[in-house]
């Protein structure tokens, strides 16, 4: 199947999902996280999937069964692997572009110090790239890397396509207990972040079953100082902690708006305070939700935020 969805997107809307690869998942890392499991075919190398020309036809028809409410706000490359081992990647992204649907390409960055990917990417008009790790040993132990890349050149890489790269760039960093959430470790990753200047950085955490049975999900607490350390970092952060969240603010239901917000960044006690006098309400509304576990209140530099519970 090359078209799937579309399928509703907190940061892309609705988005039809393209699969650029073969079946069978090939990636050049095997994540401990990875929710389509072990990678059993690694590779650096790119290669012929499919001609761009039969992704146009199959997408093309795919659209033509859409309803106009289901017409979708992204066509995006998530494939059953790496999109950018697609050596079509460039000339599908270009021709796709006559559907007049921007179009987002999710990496794992691992090819980005290839120009020839970079030169690709550069026709999407929103990338994600995966940066799960600033640290050689950390970097090895959470994506488990295919030989022959290195954390130096991807890291340099990024650098050079965010410099000139002019669509919509963001990155998504996937959090793993006692792997990369060390204070010191967010703080080296949240800098390097910074120097790309992406227009979102996300924070993840694994919400379906990983590749390794071991890998376990940080606490609310963890992802509340990951999300400071980042934002006191300059860098726009949201959660992606697999609910859907709007941000929008006062819209006179108190509990929605706290589930919508805490989806997408923690709420510290005085906004707390400002929503509910807003929504003409008061504590009680926290109380419940912290009650019926959909919230969680955490302390973070003296200060009570509350989150969306992600622990059952
Ligand atoms: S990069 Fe993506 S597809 Fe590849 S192993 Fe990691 S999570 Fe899975």
């Amino acid at each position: 199947m090359i078209a799937f969805g579309p399928i509703p997107s907190r940061r892309l809307g609705l988005s039809l999902g393209i699969n650029n690869i073969v079946s069978h998942k090939i990636c050049s890392y095997s994540c401990v996280y990875c929710q389509i499991g072990i990678t059993k075919n690694m590779s650096v190398t790119r290669q012929t999937f499919y001609e761009p020309g039969q992704l146009y036809e199959n997408i093309e028809s795919h659209l033509k069964k859409l309803d106009p409410e289901h017409y979708p706000d992204y066509l995006t490359f998530v494939p059953n692997g790496e999109p950018t081992l697609d050596l079509n990647l460039g000339k599908a992204i270009r021709m796709l572009k006559e559907f007049n649907i921007p179009i987002a390409v999710i990496t794992n960055s691992s090819l980005i110090h290839d120009q020839h990917v970079q030169a690709d990417l550069m026709k999407a008009d929103w990338v994600s790239v995966k940066v799960d790790a600033v640290s050689e040993s950390i970097w090895r132990e959470i994506n488990r890397p295919c030989e022959g890349i290195e954390l130096k050149r991807i890291m340099e890489g990024l650098k050079v396509f965010a410099a000139d790269y002019p669509g919509k760039l963001n990155t998504e960093t996937m959090l793993i207990d006692g792997l990369n959430d060390s204070d010191r470790h967010l703080q080296q990753t949240a800098s390097f972040i910074a120097t790309l200047n992406p227009e979102k950085a996300y924070l993840s955490v694994p919400v379906r079953p990983p590749a390794v049975r071991t890998v376990k999900v940080v606490s609310e607490n963890k992802i509340t100082e990951a999300w400071q350390i980042y934002q006191q970092s300059g860098i726009h952060t949201e959660l992606l902690t697999g609910f859907e969240g709007t941000d929008t603010g006062f819209t006179g239901n108190a509990f929605e708006d706290i589930l919508n917000i805490t989806a997408v960044h923690p709420l510290r006690e005085d906004t707390m305070a400002e929503l509910l006098k807003q929504d003409k309400t008061n504590g009680k509304v926290v109380d419940s939700l912290i009650n019926q576990g959909l919230i969680k209140s955490v302390s973070y530099s003296g200060k009570t935020y509350y989150i969306r519970s992600y622990h059952f």
